[in-house]
């Protein structure tokens, strides 16, 4: 089967709860750059629909996401796309910091935080892998319910990298693990993300829909305005306890390791590919 850019994300309705779904199940829902898009236009879609409360974000198949796509046939790192998160320039036609922070401002740090503001409840439905970009996409939702399957792992530092673009890991599991997590780059299951207050949930793999849409239906009941603001004032005391402020200062240290890979190897990744980077 071959994959169109339509098809990389799927949008459904179940009452008043969307769900939209991340489709590339053959590469463990690696998210290229038609994949950020197309998620895009289904949280603007579900934002803009009065009768959805909720949004569940899941991931086809087997994992949720093993983060971005840095080996599939698919990837389109040199494509352009119609830039919403920013205004800085197209990544395209540039060399070097130019273009790689242009494209990272865009397509991976600006764009979770678009959707981090999304003026409704989003829950991710973690299954399987959820793995660097794959965190990514799941901390900027506001509620994580996880199969007893589920792994999490942000092994970027063996690229000589301090974590991924949208940089939540002290704030989303401690500073003190956060440091453990990054250093090893090991997984931790699903009972260890509970107890470190990462997720909300832990069930059995084959309960995860269920509970996960009982769960959005529940919260689908409560006023759309009073979820609304409800989710911005938390999110303010997220912003105030520092995280917006540190994810800029580590999205500058995240550039000058791309830099410095680039300028002593030959790329940015440090020679690391999709194979390599799934060694323990
Ligand atoms: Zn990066």
């Amino acid at each position: 089967m071959t994959e169109t850019e339509s098809d990389v994300v799927t949008y459904d309705q179940r009452g008043e709860v969307a769900v939209v779904t991340m489709n590339r199940p053959r590469y463990r829902n690696a998210q290229n750059s038609a994949m950020t898009y197309a998620l895009d236009d289904a949280f603007y879609r579900a934002a803009a629909d009065d009768g959805v409360k909720v949004v569940v974000l899941a991931g086809a198949g087997e994992h949720f996401s093993a983060g971005h796509d840095i080996g599939t046939p698919g990837r389109d790192v040199d494509t352009s796309f119609e830039r919403r998160a920013g205004l800085w320039w197209d990544h395209v036609g540039k060399q070097g910091v130019e273009s790689r922070y242009a494209r990272e401002s865009e397509v991976y740090l600006g764009m979770c935080r678009r959707w981090r503001e999304l003026p409704k409840p989003t829950v991710a439905m973690v299954q399987g892998a959820c793995v660097a970009g794959g965190l990514m996409l799941a901390w900027c939702c506001d509620l994580i319910v996880a199969a007893d399957d589920a792994f999490f792992a942000d092994p970027v530092v063996r690229m000589g990298i301090p974590g991924v673009e949208y940089f939540a890991h002290p704030w989303v599991m401690g500073p003190r693990f956060a440091k453990e997590f990054l250093f090893t780059g090991d997984r931790i299951g699903a009972e260890r993300a509970l107890a470190l207050g990462m997720v909300n949930r832990v069930v059995p793999r084959a309960a995860l829909e269920d509970e996960t849409f009982a769960l959005a239906g529940r919260i689908a009941k409560m006023p759309r305005l009073g979820l609304a603001l409800t989710k911005k004032a938390v999110n303010q005391a997220e912003d105030l306890m520092g995280m917006r402020a540190g994810m800029d200062s580590v999205f500058g240290l995240h550039h000058a390791a791309h830099a410095h890979n680039a300028e002593v190897g030959g790329d940015s990744l440090a020679g690391q590919t999709a194979r390599s980077m799934k060694q323990d």
